[in-house]
């Protein structure tokens, strides 16, 4: 039975839709790893210089006893204080909360990523740079860091919506009206990184994943659910030869 519901699962043209949109997020993951990385690193740079006396003060370092918790974080050390400040100030939802349990305070003077990692979704306080983070982690530090303010807010925002609708998707099935709308926000986006080479092969091979890929995948999908049917076949051979 499962065997069958399986072939059938495979089959499905909502679920086939389901894949494809999940893997065009991987593609644009990796189409903006590098450019997050080094926006970060600049964006770190940039705070640094502009008052080095606050941020980065000769000789003084936290104790390491700023431990925040989920999103609530009241720094024991002045240092902290004022990088909690800092951030707070570039934050784009000025009221809104910050998922500090992702960050070790003590790191923020030296390590640019755990900065990063103030205006990211909870849960990443693992994440030691762009090459470990999804395409939500990216997407979210686009949106609530206001150093990335450059990039049309309302495109990262479509994204942002459509990859929570496809998580939430409790029987991972999209239909396929769904799937061109998400292809377009995903290109209306990419068209924000013309200067990045990796987002313009994004690009193109998201455009391929829609359209001639999915004569692919119906392949791969129809010869494994043959191979599920052939199995089923099997182990029901070997249970009538046990029962008899
Ligand atoms: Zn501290």
């Amino acid at each position: 039975m499962a065997l069958a519901e399986l072939a059938a699962r495979l089959n499905c043209a909502e679920y086939k839709n389901w894949v494809k949109a999940g893997h065009s997020l991987v593609l644009l993951r990796a189409a903006l790893q590098r450019f997050a990385g080094e926006q970060v690193q600049a964006f770190h740079r940039q705070l640094v210089a502009r008052d080095a006396a606050r941020l980065s003060p000769p000789g003084r370092r936290c104790s390491g006893k700023c431990a925040p918790r989920g999103k609530q974080f009241q720094p024991a050390c002045s240092l902290c204080k004022e990088w909690k400040k800092e951030i707070l100030n570039h934050h784009t939802h000025r009221t809104g909360e910050v998922n500090w349990g992702n960050c070790k305070p003590w790191l923020w003077p030296s390590n640019p990523w755990e900065l990063a990692k103030a205006y990211m979704p909870r849960g990443k306080a693992e994440s030691c740079g762009p090459d470990k983070c999804d395409a939500s982690a990216l997407l979210n530090l686009f949106s609530l860091c206001d150093h990335f303010s450059g990039i049309d807010q309302k495109k990262v925002r479509e994204v942002i919506k459509c990859r929570n609708e496809l998580m939430h998707s409790s029987d991972m099935k999209i239909s396929s009206s769904w799937l061109k709308r998400f292809g377009n926000h995903v290109q209306n986006l990419l068209t924000e990184f013309q200067h990045v080479p990796e987002a313009q092969t994004a690009a193109e091979r998201i455009e391929k994943l829609m359209k001639v890929a999915i004569q692919h995948l119906d392949d791969t999908c129809s010869q494994l659910s043959k191979a599920v049917v052939r199995l089923a076949r099997y182990f029901n051979s070997l249970s009538s030869m046990t029962s008899t």
